[in-house]
């Protein structure tokens, strides 16, 4: 088995040896699909994998715009529609000065199998580009927004290709591209998600990400007749899937003590209650500072500057900032200081060595493309209340939304159960994710 996998990657290396971020996600998908695939018959000898690995178009793009200084800039803009078997290519738009061909193929790689796992019809795709919106301002965003979407629109659509948000790209961001899709193609469509609620957008779409990131968590809990409740949780990342999961978080009555961002963490040992936090959500959202801004506010707290919280004692961690943001080192510090679940909110942010050494401890640990999957089940059914014209209550989406990540757990369950009992969430995940997707290439044939 272990020939088969290394054969295969040798060709995806071969084909992609520049792009260390799509290899990765790759390989772990690899060693978990290939060993499956040889054990079902209907699978065999059709290079399903070979086939999931290559984009069905990736598109790169000029993206020119003036800044508030009068001078033109240049970036470069990009859609990766992946896979479109099981629906319209789905998947956010990232804005941040690593963006490249590497990252965004990793990303709607995983996308693929997240969007098949929300069991809604929509296929995988991720897009965006290496613009840096730290410190712009609103009307450099807008342009910005304006240029990279007047390109976009030829290639988008709301049965074609759905984006939404991701890192940099937020309500603001959605709001400028949606206005200039409406313009060029003079159409209101559900062309984009995460819109503003009187324009389209579905209540809890801000939320999903981070409060699904927890639903998933007390799910796995659930397996050990354990709870959040009392659980001390340490959160990477302060913007909107670490905000909203801490926000619920704190709901079930757990205490949130870190925050993070790209200069380093906030350690708040009295806990991150829900006063704080909406100081955390303006600061980020509005003033869009620097978390070291918390401790001015809250003195008790400290922070640690260039670093990471995993060397902070808790129970629980839920890395929401970004990929490969825990690895080894980290995982061991976690271990020693007692932690049991490890819930990904972002996409990745665990390294394959660190998630070795998780499955080697047997505690609970669920990849992204299971646990943070709520954000883009909620973008799907903010596409359905688009097709009826309609919109849902807040009871009726949070309701569809924790009964969609019960089912990822399951079906995590279902696919990644071990002899011993352990749950393997990453083998549940993408196999469960696979099959769906398998099964639709192959009632369509080699297209
Ligand atoms: N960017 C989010 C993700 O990683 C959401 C995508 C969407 O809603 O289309 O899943």
């Amino acid at each position: 088995m272990k020939l088969k996998i290394e054969t295969f990657m040798q060709e995806v290396r071969a084909r992609n040896s520049h792009e260390p971020e799509f290899l990765q996600a790759v390989q772990e998908v690899a060693e978990t699909v290939i060993p499956y695939i040889a054990s079902k018959e209907i699978y065999n000898g059709k290079n399903i994998l070979l086939r999931m690995v290559e984009p069905e178009r990736a598109i790169s793009f000029r993206v020119p715009w003036i800044n508030d200084s009068g001078e033109i800039c240049v970036n470069r803009g990009y859609r990766i529609q992946m896979n479109s078997a099981i629906g319209p290519y789905k998947g956010g738009l990232r804005f941040h000065p690593s963006v490249n061909m590497s990252i965004l193929k990793f990303l709607a790689f995983e996308q693929v199998f997240k969007n098949s796992l929300t069991t809604l019809p929509m296929g995988g795709g991720k897009g965006g580009a290496d613009f840096d919106p730290k410190g712009k301002s609103d009307g450099e965003i807008m342009r910005f927004c304006h240029s990279f979407m007047g390109e976009l629109c030829r290639h988008i659509g709301p049965n074609t290709d759905v984006p939404a948000g991701d890192i940099g790209v937020g309500s603001r961001e959605i709001g400028f591209l949606f206005g200039m899709y409406r313009k060029i193609r003079n159409e209101f469509t559900g062309v984009l998600t995460g819109k503003g609620l009187s324009w389209g957008g579905s209540v809890i779409r801000p939320e999903a990400t981070g409060y699904g990131t927890v639903y998933f968590a007390s799910n796995m809990l659930a397996t050990k007749k354990d709870t959040i409740k009392g659980k001390i949780i340490s959160i990477s990342g302060s913007g909107n899937v670490a905000q909203y999961a801490a926000e619920k978080a704190n709901q079930l009555g757990a205490k949130v003590v870190t925050l993070s961002d790209s200069s380093g963490f906030i350690y708040d040992s009295d806990g991150i209650d829900s006063d704080k936090l909406a100081f955390v959500m303006k600061l980020k959202n509005e003033e869009r500072g620097r978390i070291d801004a918390y401790i001015k506010a809250y003195p008790n707290a400290t922070f640690h500057a260039n670093e990471t919280p995993w060397n902070i004692p808790c129970d629980i961690a839920l890395p929401c900032a970004t990929q490969n943001e825990l690895d080894d080192v980290a995982a061991e510090n976690l271990l020693k200081n007692g932690c049991i679940c490890v819930c990904e909110g972002a996409n990745m942010p665990t390294t394959p060595k660190a998630i070795a050494l998780f499955h080697k401890a047997e505690i609970l640990f669920a990849p992204g493309k299971a646990s943070n999957a709520g954000g883009v089940a909620t973008s799907g059914l903010e596409m359905t209340q688009n097709s009826l014209r309609y919109h849902w209550s807040r009871k009726e989406v949070d309701e569809k939304l924790q009964e969609i990540m019960e089912n990822i757990h399951s079906a995590c369950i279902t696919y990644g159960t071990n002899e011993n009992g352990y749950v393997d969430y990453v083998k549940g995940a993408n196999i469960a994710g696979f099959v769906k997707v398998a099964d639709a290439m192959i009632a369509q044939g080699v297209v």
